[in-house]
């Protein structure tokens, strides 16, 4: 049994099954979510019997770390290493007021969008809540003196709800007050487009953001760019997120990577306008990171503000997302472990 997967109540029953009083449970669970140990031997105020006991059935797992590099402007890239020596990539921002953790869901990605590396990686498998949770109890372990995790993005490698069991159980993890302690509205979770997880995720009581990555206005286009969407087009992509129950002053957040005559002309920035129509939201256009191994071609600046500027008198909320840790290709899009190019 690995703990770093038990969410509170688990870790209670497991300790009522050795005999234990509640709240011993909530002592494990704060041991390896808050405390961070990554043995049972560390968690002092359990008796050493009781350890023994644990020890005997229950492990706690922490990816490896295989590499660690740094970009000039202060994102940090981690190469990690899973059980199966399977590779996944996190990522750690910096900003003014800010320290954003991306972390990854899956091991490569099945969705083959054509703008995005993990993509040519292909399907490799589903990250466990534990990796997940794993990723994140790493990242705070690198952390610098006088840094906090501030925001979770689910942006780096893999589609969120193509694992959403695991994703959500280690959301709730994060979330526990006794644990990391992360708040839901911190959080944000982006996908390609799978309609029924955008769904799952409504009827939920999650609490996190949604972010949609549209990066087309018209369903020739998106077929192209995102096969997903010929599995669930625009029309009924869109009528999920106008169906999305928004709490208060909360907005659905839509991407979209500009691409060099794709998507990127005036008319696709009124089509979008219309497209979005009546639903609260802000648009994040991302400038696209192109790399040889992709066909595209990053959209000219110029192009780029244009397209805000339509937005923009539209009404809409329009930033243009600042690339960060391109240097190291930690850049949205480039999370692909390089022992595979090499390969
Ligand atoms: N599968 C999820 C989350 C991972 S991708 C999703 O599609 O949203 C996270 C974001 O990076 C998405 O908005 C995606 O469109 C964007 N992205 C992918 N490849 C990119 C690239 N080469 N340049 C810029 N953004 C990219």
């Amino acid at each position: 049994m690995d703990l770093t997967g038990l969410t509170r109540r688990e870790a209670e029953e497991l300790m009522a099954e050795l005999g234990q009083p509640g709240y011993r449970g909530r002592q494990l669970f704060q041991w390896v979510q808050a405390r961070r140990v990554t043995t049972v031997e560390a968690m002092t105020s359990l008796a050493r019997t009781l350890r023994a006991e644990l020890a005997a059935r229950a492990t706690v797992s922490r990816p490896g770390l295989a590499k660690l590099q740094r970009a000039n402007d202060g994102t940090r890239k981690f190469l990690l290493m899973l059980a199966d020596d399977q590779e996944i990539e996190s990522v750690l921002i910096p900003d003014d007021d800010r320290l954003t953790a991306c972390i990854s869901t899956q091991v490569g990605c099945p969705l083959a969008c054509r703008f995005c590396l993990t993509g040519l990686m292909g399907a490799r498998r589903n990250l466990t809540a534990a990796e997940i949770v794993g990723e994140v109890l790493l990242l705070q372990e690198a952390l610098e003196p006088g840094e906090r995790l501030s925001n979770l993005v689910l942006m780096g490698m893999g589609e969120p709800f193509l694992n959403f069991p695991e994703v959500e159980r280690a959301i709730r993890i994060l979330c526990d007050e006794l644990g990391a302690d992360i708040a839901p509205r911190r959080i944000t979770l982006s996908t390609a487009g799978h309609v029924p997880g955008i769904r799952r995720l409504a009827a939920s009581d999650l609490g996190v953001n949604l972010a949609v990555s549209l990066s087309a206005t018209t369903d020739e286009v998106r077929d192209q760019l995102m096969p997903i969407n010929r599995r669930w087009p625009l029309a009924v992509l869109l009528e999920a997120c106008r169906a999305y129950p928004l709490p208060n002053r909360r907005r659905l957040t839509f991407e979209y990577v500009m691409l060099d005559g794709v998507n990127d002309s005036p008319d696709d920035a009124k089509r979008l306008v219309r497209l979005l129509h009546g639903i609260r939201c802000k648009t994040n256009l991302i400038p696209f990171n192109a790399t040889p191994d992709l066909p595209d071609r990053p959209s000219p600046r110029e192009r780029v503000e244009a397209f805000q500027r339509v937005l923009y008198e539209a009404g809409l909320i329009a930033t243009i997302r600042e690339s960060r840790g391109k240097d190291i290709s930690a850049a949205c899009g480039m999370l692909r472990v390089e022992e595979d190019r090499q390969r």
